[in-house]
């Protein structure tokens, strides 16, 4: 189950971080456009709203300068009419209350349509019953002014907005046209100083679609005078004024058009703001956002990566590592297997080598020598060394084989057990044994415990000091997830470099003529304690004597002894 959890996380982990990322930076993109789109919109507004304001600005200029001239038109009529003094003079006099670059013409057109005066003081009689002004105005009804669309005017031979009046008599009969000829660039020159940009354009439209003048900083951005618009801002279906976008001829992009007419004069003045301009800030927080963005997702990307792949490296050693731990495992329960095989077979022949020396000493009796029989007991000495080495061979390759489950064994029992088994050679040595009340209780193999601690007392009471009788005591704490089990000796002690060696299998300190053993107690004592999955280790004191450790896995549940 655990291994296919493991399975399971090795797999969906770098996908899970591999998506996670991926949510991220979608997040993180969604987010960044959604801000960009936002900031987009609102500058559009506001760019709609600045469109809308500069028409306004616009409008304005238009009606002052229209007013303005339709006041010079009728005064001009006035006096014509009430005191019958000379236009010259009075038309002179007004052209200097006008704006210079504004007036190109002031001229009367008699009831035939011919010239009659002009300022710029042609002599010639000219015909201009074919203008358009000219046939507005003897048809009409009603005294209006009338602004015609550009024309090149013959006398001034150039490019003219015309604003005209009636010249009617007392008793209602045309009597002529009283003429002002404009600049056209006056009504648009203000373009310079509004804030339309590189690619903004002013127009101011006529009713008939005919565009009476136009500025901008690029000449092919607006609609040159005298041309038709293509939009028709008089249309009826047409509010007042209104703000629209169309396509912009400049970039290939779109503007922003705002329009507003001026009914009462026929015009219509209109503002194109380029999207391109008007998005500028936006678009450079943009750029940066974007560029930001592409950063912060080259770091995310980037930590990401690493995060993965130390997690894929992770995982590949963790696997090759739980390979190598299960061969390892396998090949020692295999050389276990072998040792155990070995030893037991081995004592097969060992037994007939001990019996029949025996055999030979019995039936030999009294012909042997000395030397003879001591070489046979010489011999007999070995088979029952090599006995008892294989016969703790065997105990150590058991260790752990046995199909017994664990238990939960009182560690105070177990001590008192050991000491009944040891009585005899504690009584020999006259040592002394105190064990520490309330020893804890573990899980474990009861009989592994048991051959743990008789193998450490027993260590304790063969390795006594030949000075004084050994003094043992056995003791216990907790600490942390463990329990601390030491037994102390005041016996020979144990030099500091050998403390990790008398662990390993056949590993003694001493020849057999100062202390008898096979050096398989404490390899024996290690493989039990780690069989209980817990530590054991030494310290000593030379010539003072020992502490081995014993660190077991506290079972919650377990009370101590
Ligand atoms: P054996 O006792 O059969 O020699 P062990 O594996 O039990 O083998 O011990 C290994 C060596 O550790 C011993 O030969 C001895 O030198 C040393 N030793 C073990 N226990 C003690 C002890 N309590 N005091 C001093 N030396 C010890």
């Amino acid at each position: 189950m655990a291994r296919l959890t493991d399975g399971f996380f090795r797999l969906t982990a770098p996908i899970g971080i591999a998506v996670f990322a991926l949510v991220l930076l979608v997040g993180l993109w969604g987010s960044l456009i959604a801000e960009v789109a936002h900031d987009r919109a609102a500058q559009m507004r506001s760019g709609e709203i600045q469109a809308a304001n500069l028409a306004r600005t616009f409008e304005e200029h238009v009606r002052r300068a229209s007013a303005n001239i339709d006041q010079v038109l009728l005064h001009l009529r006035d006096e014509i009419s009430t005191e019958g003094r000379g236009v010259a003079r009075q038309g002179e006099l007004l052209r200097r209350s006008l704006p210079p670059d504004m007036v190109i013409q002031l001229a009367v057109i008699d009831s035939g349509g011919r010239l009659r005066y002009s300022d710029l003081g042609t002599a010639e009689s000219l015909d201009f019953t074919d203008r358009e002004y000219f046939r507005v105005q003897r048809d009409s009804t009603s005294d209006r002014l009338f602004i015609s669309k550009p024309v090149l005017g013959r006398v001034s031979k150039r490019w003219s907005i015309q604003f005209t009046r009636r010249l009617t008599r007392s008793d209602g009969v045309f009597e002529g046209v009283l003429l002002f000829s404009a600049e056209p660039a006056y009504f648009v020159n203000l373009y310079d100083s509004l804030d339309i940009g590189e690619n903004g354009a002013v127009e101011l439209v006529g009713a008939d679609q005919v565009v009476r003048a136009s500025g901008a900083r690029k000449p092919d951005v607006a609609q040159a005078a005298g041309t038709h618009s293509s939009e028709n801002y008089f249309a009826a279906e047409r509010p007042d004024s209104e703000v629209f976008v169309t396509p912009c001829p400049v970039d290939n992009g779109s503007r922003i058009t705002a329009y507003r007419r001026l009914t009462d004069l026929g015009l219509a003045v209109v503002v194109h703001l380029c999207n391109n301009e008007v998005l500028t800030a936006a678009n450079q927080r943009a750029g940066l956002l974007f560029f930001g963005g592409g950063v912060v997702s080259v770091l995310l990307l980037g930590c990401f990566a690493v995060i993965i792949w130390l997690l894929v490296r992770r995982q590949r050693d963790g696997v090759s590592l739980t390979a190598q731990t299960l061969r390892l495992q396998r090949s020692n329960c295999e050389l276990e297997a072998f040792a155990y095989a070995i030893s037991h077979d081995l004592r097969e022949p060992l037994r007939t080598v001990n019996s029949f020396l025996g055999l030979l000493v019995r039936r030999a009796g009294t012909k042997l020598n000395d030397e003879e029989r001591e070489f046979i007991n010489f011999a007999r000495d070995g088979a029952l060394r090599m006995d008892h080495l294989i016969n703790g061979l065997l105990d150590y390759s058991r260790i752990g084989r046995s199909e017994r489950p664990f238990e939960s064994v009182p560690l105070a029992n177990v001590a008192e057990i050991t000491l009944a088994n040891l009585h005899a050679t504690i009584d020999a040595t006259q040592a002394v044994v105190s064990v520490m009340p309330n020893l804890p209780t573990v899980m474990g193999d009861g009989d592994e415990l048991i051959r743990l601690f008789q193998n450490l007392i027993g260590n304790a009471l063969k390795y006594h000091s030949p000075d004084r009788a050994p003094v043992i005591s056995i003791a216990w704490r907790q600490q942390g997830a463990e329990w601390i089990i030491s037994l102390m000796d005041n016996g020979i002690g144990i030099p500091a470099d050998q403390y990790e060696r008398i662990f390993g299998i056949f590993q003694r300190l001493h020849g057999r003529g100062e202390f008898e053993g096979t050096g398989i107690g404490l390899a024996l004592c290690r493989k039990i304690v780690e069989h209980h999955h817990g530590r054991i280790w030494v310290t000593s004191s030379e010539g003072q004597g020992s502490t081995f450790f014993v660190a077991l896995p506290v079972i919650k549940g377990l009370s101590t002894g």
